[in-house]
């Protein structure tokens, strides 16, 4: 069933967003274009008076609330819940089953102000995400305030984590990461959070077909502040999906459609209760989240005579506007990093560096293959790579 909507993927995707620097007047065309089946509602505000809206969906007995983008620059979430839209509408009889069974409450971004810029935290620099106790931030109240309303049985928080995230045991980027996060530090199983992972076991086994060794298990710790951890504790059995990295995916273009996949793998296993029939230790199986590659690696360098591995890696900066963003690559490990891998790798033995290699300085050197140039650094900025 769920092989069938992403073999025809293209036929939902919303098109309108083909990046990840869609802004909240976007959002708002699109969520008022939906037709009278969705129920729109404002709930509030952002700091600078933008709307966070609340899309209701079916007519079903099991209330399940999703919502995105709380981290204004990690909008791979947003963008799916736009193709489960557009999914809903089809006449798919997934899409049936879903309005038949559940009731979907939708908030497709809670941090409008935070996606403006292009940057995590709102604009007081709060991050929502550990505003759950405090609610300084009118973004955290509406969200906090929408579950206690609504009391819904299971809820998807959806967002990105770095690119630099692995899955244990294979050496490939975590391109999509599941958790059902902890409700206190000796991190106990409920009934509550016993159902989330065992949604979670449901939806590594569709997943894990489409897009294998990319998925692993998000670090379990309880953070007391955030809000996955603390809706699980008011019993939302709470599911978490983080967008990680994917070879050349920089606008998570392919990543979004594995992950618009999971949310409805997620939604037909609650849909059709599949997951109380699924085994809690097919959870402990997903292999966990490690931090094994680099953006870039380069291997057999010789360095004041010894030979070693260069792992290198970029940070993301918005640029002013906030629709685009520039990478600052630095030296991030030397030695040896045979147990690793990356996006992009060099190795071969006619491998030449010209420049300064200092771990933790901002690459600032130019890589040659026999004569020929094929990396090349200045200060940080990428100036040339041969494809
Ligand atoms: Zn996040």
């Amino acid at each position: 069933m769920i092989k069938s909507v992403f073999d025809t993927y293209e036929t939902v995707k919303e098109k309108r967003l083909k990046d990840r620097f869609f802004k909240h007047n976007t959002i708002v065309d699109l969520v008022n274009q939906l037709p009278a089946d969705f129920e729109i509602k404002e709930l509030g505000q952002s700091v600078k008076g933008k709307s966070i809206n609340l899309v209701k969906y079916g007519n079903g007995f099991t209330k399940i609330m999703l919502w995105s983008q709380m981290h204004g620059d990690e909008a791979t979430g947003t963008m799916a819940l736009f193709d489960l839209f557009n999914f809903l509408q089809s006449n798919h009889p997934l899409a049936q089953l879903i309005s038949e069974k559940c009731q979907l409450f939708i908030l497709p971004m809670v941090n409008p102000d935070g996606a403006e810029v292009f940057t995590r935290r709102n604009s007081q620099q709060i991050d929502i995400n550990r505003d759950f106790l405090k609610e300084v931030s009118p973004e955290a109240k509406v969200l906090k305030q929408c579950r206690a309303a609504i009391k819904p049985d299971f809820g998807f928080n959806l967002h990105d984590q770095v690119t630099l995230w692995s899955v244990t045991g294979t050496l490939k980027p975590a391109t999509l990461s599941f958790l059902a996060p902890a409700f206190d530090e000796e991190l106990n199983i409920n009934e509550t959070r016993k159902n989330a992972m065992l949604v979670i076991a449901d939806m590594f086994s569709d997943l894990d077909q489409l897009l294998p060794k990319h998925i692993g298990l998000f670090d379990d710790e309880f953070e007391p502040r955030a809000f996955g951890d603390n809706f699980q504790k008011a019993g939302t059995s709470t599911i978490l999906i983080e967008a990680g990295g994917y070879t050349n995916d920089y606008e998570k273009q392919e990543i979004r459609k594995h992950y618009f996949i999971a949310i409805l793998s997620g939604l037909f296993s609650i849909a059709t209760k599949s997951y109380s029939q699924q085994d809690l230790k097919n959870y402990f199986v997903i292999p966990k989240n490690n931090k094994q590659i680099f953006h870039v690696l380069i291997h057999g360098i010789v360095l004041d005579g010894i030979e070693v591995s260069i792992g290198i890696n970029y940070e993301e900066c918005p640029s002013s506007n906030g629709c685009s963003t520039f990478k600052t690559y630095s030296i991030q490990d030397i030695g040896d990093l045979s147990f690793c891998d990356a996006y992009q790798n060099y190795s071969s033995p006619s491998l030449s560096l010209n420049g300064n290699i200092t771990l933790y300085q901002p690459a600032n050197f130019e890589l040659l293959d026999g004569d020929k140039t094929i990396l090349s650094f200045e200060n940080g900025n990428l100036l040339f790579k041969k494809d």
